[in-house]
């Protein structure tokens, strides 16, 4: 009833009051109410409505001297939601408790007087819906009430959770043992969430409970809170835990039901104890998809690169374009590049896919004068050996010349294992290939190792770009990596650029852009388009930019 109130039209103070200040709040939203109510702060009554003060005299300022047996009112605070019996002379009262408003200790106290009339109707209320052995609700009931909350619902999310406590023995499952753990976890678990959250049996070792939330982070917290709750009545019992989303995961009970189901089979896959989102189980099903037809996909050009343009920031004219793996499903639609290039780990394909993705490049490079350059993406754990000979050998079959090749690769590389990757750097090098430092801003690299490592370019990433050109922060780490790029006579790129002042900005430095402000990536059959934007002096001329590395930088004209 409380509950009802204080969330329809009861709006708790939302700042600390002074007394009076409570006082007046607290007697113009339930001065008159025919709900016995009460406000104390800790032991001390500060309010009393008129319908209370018939039996608790207002003589009488703490709680104490009406409740005398400390443990319940221990039980009171410590269970907020929950009702409590307490006598006042020969009449027995539920006290439920409720926290009021910001400040601490400030509680309200509904107090209903349990007529026999009252307690039988209880009794038979409980009887008629509830399992009585745990006392958890009974499952049609639950049911309906699942299913009045789902359409009563106007905004938020609810979550189902499927908690499976499987207890065998040696010699198959311990009844008397699993029922115990049942109600044990009823019972822990209406404590912790009181009347919020509705629980039921839906099978001997299982239980379904439903609670509203507000957002995702809500329901981290309460699934981790159910995870730890488990963990105690559990201790050496293996249980998994499964959760499906209202309404992400089916805005029906049976869709909801079915969710939570799946998700629970595959928690259960693990022995571990398991918290598993039906959410999971999409991206898991959708990978598996992915992994199904990514060779049959490689192999006819479904998955291909994409080429976006850079452009000179003084000229405008196109430099370079950067491959970037494209995979549009014929079902699942647009396949995000980390997605293929994860299903592609997974599957041991990823050199396949690097290949691939060279191949088609190469093809393009054929199309373009020399001196424009093409870059493709390689991932840290492909810095090997194997990438060295495929390298050597994809741009010696496609008789490119390999100063017009970049390999593009994050900065993260380095950490894993420096010495390591700096040899494959050189040998890459040594094979007339350009490198660029790929989104470098975004993570740790040591500026001293820097000078170690053979590289031709630096692409700033666009977690730093995007503050141009107003944020000064932004603007002096800009400034700072071109005067360290010209330092180190390496090229600079800037990565992300959307906006034309950004482009304004960059002008004034000789460096590449990249960004949707100029071309977003395209495929191979919109590329002639492209020709229109480089320079008509170097069609002409026909450079060809060879050996660019430290102090190594000349062209060559062929
Ligand atoms: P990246 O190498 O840093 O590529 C640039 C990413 O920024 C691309 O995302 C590109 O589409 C996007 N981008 C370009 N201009 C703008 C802009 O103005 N605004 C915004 N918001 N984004 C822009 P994409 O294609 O989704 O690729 C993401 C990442 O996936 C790439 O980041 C790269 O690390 C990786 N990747 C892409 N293709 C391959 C590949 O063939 N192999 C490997 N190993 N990784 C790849
Ligand atoms: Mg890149
Ligand atoms: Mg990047």
């Amino acid at each position: 009833m409380l509950q009802k109130l204080l969330a329809k039209c009861v709006k708790p103070p939302k700042k600390h009051l002074k007394i009076d200040e409570l006082i007046s709040q607290f007697n113009s939203a339930y001065g008159t109410l025919s709900t016995p109510i009460i406000l104390c702060q800790g032991l001390e009554i500060i309010a009393i409505n008129n319908t209370a003060l018939l039996f608790l005299p207002d003589s009488n300022k703490l709680l104490n001297t009406y409740i005398h047996d400390a443990q319940i009112i221990t039980q009171l605070f410590e269970n907020p939601l929950k009702p409590v019996s307490s006598f006042i002379g020969d009449k027995e009262f539920q006290i439920t408790a409720t926290p009021w408003g910001v400040q601490p200790h400030l509680w309200l106290l509904e107090w209903s007087e349990q007529t026999n009339l009252n307690r039988l109707t209880e009794q038979l209320r409980i009887a008629r819906n509830h399992d009585p052995a745990s006392g958890a609700l009974l499952q049609g009931s639950f049911d309906r009430q699942l299913m009045d909350h789902i359409s009563n619902i106007s905004h938020g999310r609810l979550i189902v959770v499927l908690l499976n406590c499987e207890q065998t023995s040696g010699h198959g499952t311990n009844h008397e043992n699993r029922e115990d753990i049942i109600c044990q976890l009823v019972n822990k678990l209406s404590y912790e969430f009181g009347n919020e959250m509705l629980i039921s049996r839906s099978e001997a070792s299982k239980l379904i409970l439903f609670i509203t939330s507000e957002h995702a982070e809500e329901e981290t917290l309460l699934l981790n809170q159910i995870h730890r709750l488990c963990k105690q009545v559990l201790p050496s019992t293996t249980y998994d835990i499964a959760c499906a989303v209202y309404p992400a995961d089916g805005n029906t009970i049976e869709a909801l039901y079915s969710s939570v189901n799946l998700a629970l089979t595959a928690a259960q896959k693990s022995t571990e104890p398991t918290l598993y989102y039906a959410q999971l189980r999409k991206n898991e099903y959708r990978l598996q998809q992915l992994a199904k037809d990514m060779p049959a996909a490689i192999s006819s050009n479904q998955i291909t690169p994409y080429f976006q343009p850079i452009i000179d920031s003084t000229s405008g004219n196109i430099k370079s374009f950067e491959a970037l793996v494209r995979w549009i499903h014929p079902d699942l639609g647009y396949i995000i590049p980390p997605d293929i290039i994860q299903v592609a780990q997974g599957l041991g394909l990823l050199h396949m896919l690097t290949a691939h993705i060279m191949q088609q490049t190469m093809k393009q490079m054929a199309k373009w004068p020399d001196f424009v350059q093409f870059a493709v993406n390689v991932t840290p754990s492909q810095l090997t050996d194997e990438l060295v000979d495929l390298v050597r050998e994809t741009v010696r079959s496609a008789n490119i010349d390999p100063g017009r090749f970049e390999i593009e690769v994050t900065e993260d590389a380095l950490i894993q294992d420096f010495e390591f990757s700096a040899q494959i750097f050189a040998r890459l090098r040594a094979i007339g290939v350009a490198i660029a430092m790929d989104d470098f801003g975004a993570g740790y690299t040591s500026i001293g190792n820097l000078r170690k490592l053979e590289f031709t370019k630096i692409k700033i990433d666009k977690s730093i770009s995007d503050g141009l050109p107003h944020d000064n922060k932004s603007v002096a780490i800009v400034k700072s990596l071109m005067f360290m790029a010209r330092e180190l006579d390496v090229e600079i790129t800037v990565e992300g650029i959307e906006e034309q002042d950004q482009l304004e900005f960059l002008r004034a430095f000789n460096c590449g852009v990249q960004g949707y402000v100029f071309a977003r990536p395209m495929p191979a059959i919109d590329m002639p388009e492209m020709m229109k934007f480089i320079s008509p002096k170097h069609q002409k001329t026909k450079q060809t930019i060879v050996g660019i590395g430290p102090k190594k930088k000349r062209i060559i004209t062929r």
